[in-house]
């Protein structure tokens, strides 16, 4: 596994688009930073589950 794969694992990194959490802080799991939050608020996507290929 990489650096970037374990760093989002962490927390550190956003697990949606891979920037850095505002805080910097590795809780030890993996988060979505606001930007992306806000996102999928506003668009609700369907997930990729649901989507025929
Ligand atoms: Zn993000």
């Amino acid at each position: 596994m990489g650096e970037l794969a374990e760093m989002t694992i962490n927390g550190l990194l956003c697990q949606e688009c891979g920037g850095y959490l505002e805080d910097f802080e590795e809780p030890g799991y993996p988060r979505t930073c606001e930007d992306c939050l806000a996102y999928e608020k506003n668009k609700k996507r369907p997930t990729k589950d649901c989507t025929p290929s």
